[in-house]
């Protein structure tokens, strides 16, 4: 029974637990190339392995995969800690697969010893013009079958930077016929006279991906290594080098694959999202266009949503496009339950209370109707007041539940209003919409006034007490929904030209001490989020996503 429910990464473990592994061998690791800012792709993975971590109570690593210098930063060590540890998962070990570069070059100099590696010195336009196709079987290099010690001097060489770029490689000797074309001959090391990081100049040759990877799994005695789909491929070469260093009584990681998530109307290719910042086209990788966790966060996503999304879309054995309309369910699921309610006007209309006598009152708002423990705060009303432009109409049918003239609306938590007449300008647009209230029926007065039902409910700002905030509304950044797809085409001919909007709206007063993330449920608008740029001076918010779903309407 239990199985069913079981994803198939699960079943995999689920079986080797059946078979010769202990519970207490278990072991994952989330392995992120600090080449870029994780994106909602990324969550997916971080989401899998950590909680396989919880589901059976294993250790997770945090490993960087930091073996190209060239396009690796701290930066981007430091954006990827911090989102981690916003979603809320803790790893077990921080490690890096540079930590390993000793014993990896040690462990390439015993594959030297024992032939099963080579210095090629031919360019890389020779090396790719041997490599065959799948269907006809590549050629040996002339350098295949050089001397062991010719092959320990030249690596020597390249190690201490006597060698320039280019000019040799070290390659695994494995079979330039093999069916599977990553097994021909496949680069270990290149030289870069680059910086690192973290190993500064120490070190002048740089393991490839294939030659890291399996390796660093084993050193940390990773149980099972996930990776997506496109590396499926590349097992096989993965456990060649895993077998060359095996010990009797080790225990060897193992590889599986799941499928990599596309996601509609964006990319999730770390080196696409970074052109996407170095062309200006958004103002960084935390903008809250981008699907990047740090943009996501910005925009005023929680942790819990988008750990909630990545569980509900679960993992996938093939590639598929997650509708991103999927993510705003489920941040708008759990803003209803921890935003607080407030009155925010985006597009203001003025009304004026003709007959309201006082200077002002503080009224009684619910703060959370989803959350008893929410309590409430005080709202100040006055005979000037702003409501949206939109919920006034001078004539309307009967099924505009709004205000109109002559027609009655009920103020939130506060009146019910009729509308009398409008001030137009010249041009006839409508400047002021002269209302009335009845006294009698102030929300929570408990009068039978205020029991009669009016069938619409607007919110409202008083005008002298309202803060004038800047307010971002997005749109999709991709006007297409895969703006990746076409191979012919470049994914920024589809980038969206209005996908960003800044108004300026007016807030109740309580929205004054709000902090940066503090995230609010404008009623009848949607969510915002205070966004980084406030200052003392100006409040900003950006819009997380409406109340309903609206797109395509
Ligand atoms: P990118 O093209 O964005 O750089 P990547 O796979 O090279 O992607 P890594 O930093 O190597 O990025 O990714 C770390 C882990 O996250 C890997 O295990 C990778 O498989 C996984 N991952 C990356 N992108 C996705 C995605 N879109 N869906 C699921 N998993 C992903
Ligand atoms: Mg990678
Ligand atoms: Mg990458």
């Amino acid at each position: 029974e239990e199985t069913k429910s079981l994803n198939f990464i699960e079943q995999i473990i689920e079986e080797d637990l059946k078979g010769n592994y202990t519970k207490e061998v278990l072991k994952f690791r989330f392995p992120p190339e600090p080449n870029g800012y994780l994106h909602i792709g990324h969550a997916s993975s971080i989401n899998l392995n950590f909680g396989l971590g919880k589901r059976y109570n294993a250790p997770v690593n945090l490993r960087f995969d930091d073996t190209n210098p060239a396009k690796e930063e701290q930066e981007y060590v430091d954006a990827i800690k911090k989102d981690v540890e916003w979603l809320g998962f803790t790893w077990s070990k921080e490690c890096y697969a540079s930590d390993y570069f000793q014993q990896l070059y040690d462990w390439a100099i015993a594959l030297i010893k024992n032939g099963d590696a080579y210095v090629d010195s031919q360019t890389s336009e020779e090396i790719a013009a041997q490599k065959g196709t799948p269907t006809k079987p590549g050629e040996e290099s002339p350098f295949r079958n050089r001397s062991v010690e010719e092959n320990l001097a030249l690596f020597e060489a390249m190690k201490n930077g006597e060698t320039n770029e280019g000019e040799h490689v070290l390659r695994a000797k494995i079979d330039m016929t093999a069916g599977n074309m990553l097994m021909r001959d496949p680069i270990m090391y290149r030289t870069l006279h680059k910086p690192h990081h973290r190993t500064g100049n120490t070190w002048k040759i740089y393991p490839m991906y294939d030659w890291a990877h399996g390796e660093s799994d084993f050193i940390e005695q990773i149980s099972h290594s996930f990776c997506t789909l496109e590396f499926l491929p590349h097992r096989e070469l993965y456990n060649w080098f895993l077998k060359k260093i095996e010990k009797p009584g080790d225990f060897l990681p193992k590889q599986r694959e799941f499928a990599r998530r596309n996601f509609s109307h964006t990319v999730v290719s770390k080196r696409k999202l970074a052109k996407l910042v170095q062309e200006g086209i958004v103002t960084g990788w935390d903008d809250p266009r981008m699907p990047t966790i740090s943009g996501l966060r910005r925009r005023g996503y929680t942790p819990a949503s988008i750990r909630n999304f990545a569980t509900s879309i679960g993992i996938a054995k093939r590639e598929n496009v997650v509708d991103l309309s999927h993510l705003e369910f489920c941040v708008r699921e759990d803003l209803n339950k921890i935003a607080p309610r407030v009155m925010g006007v985006i597009d203001p209309l003025k009304i004026v209370i003709t007959n309201y006598e006082e200077e002002e009152e503080w009224l009684t708002a619910e703060n959370n109707p989803e959350d008893e423990h929410a309590g409430s705060r005080q709202v100040p009303f006055s005979k000037e007041l702003y409501i949206e432009r939109e919920d006034f109409k001078e004539e309307a049918n009967r099924k505009f539940f709004r205000l109109k003239l002559g027609k009655e609306v009920r103020l939130k938590n506060a009146y019910i209003i009729k509308a009398e007449s409008v001030i137009k300008d010249a041009e006839g647009n409508i400047l002021e919409v002269h209302c009335t209230y009845d006294k009698d029926t102030k929300s929570g007065s408990g009068t039978e006034a205020s029991q009669r039902k009016v069938k619409g409910t607007l919110h409202w700002v008083s005008i002298k007490h309202a803060i004038p905030a800047e307010i971002r509304l997005y749109d999709r950044l991709f006007s297409v929904e895969s703006p990746d797809a076409d191979k012919e085409k470049d994914y920024l001919e589809f980038i969206n030209p209005n996908s960003l909007e800044v108004i300026t709206g007016y807030v109740e007063p309580s929205l004054q001490e709000a902090k940066v993330l503090d995230k609010f449920q404008f009623q009848r608008i949607g969510y915002f989020c205070i966004d980084k740029d406030t200052s003392a001076k100006k409040l900003v918010f950006n819009k997380t996503v409406g109340l309903r779903d609206s797109w395509g309407k």
